[in-house]
């Protein structure tokens, strides 16, 4: 789970990272409140909240170019902000869709002498955080690796120890830090890693993080992700989750229980078990085909939630054929088939299904379906299934 960059920075200050003074708004009669907390003669940077990077860059579909505004006056702010909140920002990074602004951050714009790459995220084949830091900031930190992977610094840090003094030097000492500065950069190094450990959260990046004419460290943009899987030890994080900027499949999953991630394909899988779900996945493509969604109901899911999945998948108008591919252990076949059969109780099932169950209860599942009188086609193996449903979905699109 992503927070808004406005959630992020109110996090790092708590963790004495210094973030620029800003303001959070949702709707236009909020703006000249929110601006009266500015100096009169302060510059403002109005930055749309959305969770995709590159808005900088970005355009607008009414036109206005730029998703971060440095402007001149409160005037100008208010008139740019006019112009982002409610519309559509289309980034690098969005897709062509592009994201909906609904909120917009007022914030002091820094003086800035340089700007820096900064990252903490888990190396998993090193089964330790990385930090990862640059004097490259501000720009795509993928072009800095592949053209100049010197300007890099990376730094493991021993999960059982945290972050060394040493290592926030050695990283404030590649990065050419020095003097008071120097001091402010351990200070950052140190609060943003305490985030990253305390928070499980799965990446911090700080692009840019920047050296100002003052002196001082400020962190200008914040993007911290957060693993799912510990989101229960953390409800002021949860609390924090954006609806409007998540897929309404993949939350609606999430409260069933279900494992749901959305594709691009047209086939949609249900399946139980993350790794059958992944060959599932991969032995459709082998086919030609291109999988609709992920979709794990788990090792022990009821017939509601199996119900739930094919609702799900169901209203997802690209979904051109189903395949479920069920191997029966703790979850038993006739659970995968009663559900079935409930969700085509309440949702017509207007796509071709293929169902392949093998294991516990395997007869009864099949014996269920059968005597349903639902139209839907058996697969005796993975490839069979497989097989049959990229056929069905390829004869029904020609
Ligand atoms: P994104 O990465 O989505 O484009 P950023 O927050 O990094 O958004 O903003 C883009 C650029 O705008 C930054 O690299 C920085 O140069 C400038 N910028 C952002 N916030 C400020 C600020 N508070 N003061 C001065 N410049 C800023
Ligand atoms: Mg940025």
């Amino acid at each position: 789970m992503n927070i808004q960059e406005y959630h992020a920075k109110a996090l790092l200050a708590q963790y004495g990272v210094t973030v620029s003074k800003g303001v959070a708004v949702q709707s236009e009669n909020e703006f000249d409140q929110a601006l009266s907390q500015f100096p009169d003669d302060d510059i403002i940077v109005v930055k749309s909240q959305i969770l995709a990077g590159g808005r900088g860059k970005g355009v607008f579909k009414n036109g206005f170019q730029g998703g971060v505004k440095l402007t001149r006056s409160k005037r100008e702010a208010k008139r740019v902000a006019e112009k982002m909140l409610g519309n559509t920002l289309v980034t690098p990074q969005t897709g062509p869709a592009g994201r909906k602004v609904r909120t917009l951050y007022f914030t002091h714009a820094e003086n800035i002498a340089h700007e820096y790459y900064l990252a903490i995220l888990m190396d998993r084949e090193a089964a330790k955080p990385v930090i990862i830091a640059s004097s490259e900031g501000g720009v795509d930190i993928e072009e800095v690796a592949t053209n100049s992977p010197e300007k890099i610094t990376k730094v493991h840090v021993d999960p059982t120890r945290g972050l060394q003094p040493y290592q926030a030097r050695q990283i404030a000492f590649g990065l050419g830090f020095s003097g008071s500065a120097f001091a402010g950069m351990l200070k950052s190094l140190e609060g943003l890693y305490q985030v990253f450990w305390d928070k499980d959260a799965s990446l911090v990046e700080i692009n840019p993080l920047v050296l100002t004419r003052e002196g001082t460290v400020v962190a200008l943009d914040a993007k911290i992700g957060f693993d799912d899987n510990a989101l229960f030890r953390h409800p002021e994080i949860a609390a924090l989750r954006d609806l409007n900027e998540e897929d309404e499949k993949e939350v609606e999953a999430s409260k069933h229980n279900l494992s749901y991630i959305s594709l691009d394909g047209n086939i949609a899988c249900l399946v139980n078990g993350a790794g059958l779900a992944m060959s599932t996945m991969d032995i459709i493509k082998y086919f030609g085909g291109e999988p609709a969604n992920f979709l794990d109901v788990g090792g022990g899911a009821d017939t509601e939630q199996v119900t739930a999945a094919f609702k799900i998948i169901l209203s997802d108008p690209k979904v051109k054929g189903i395949l479920v591919n069920i191997f029966g252990g703790i979850m038993k076949c006739d659970t995968i088939a009663r559900g079935i059969i409930a969700a085509a109780r309440s949702v017509e099932i207007t796509v071709p299904l293929v169902v392949r169950l093998e294991g516990t209860h395997v007869e009864l599942g099949q014996e269920l379906l059968a005597r349903s009188g639902l139209s839907l086609v058996s697969a005796d193996s993975l490839a069979d299934a497989a097989e049959k449903i990229v056929n069905l979905v390829r004869e029904d699109s020609s």
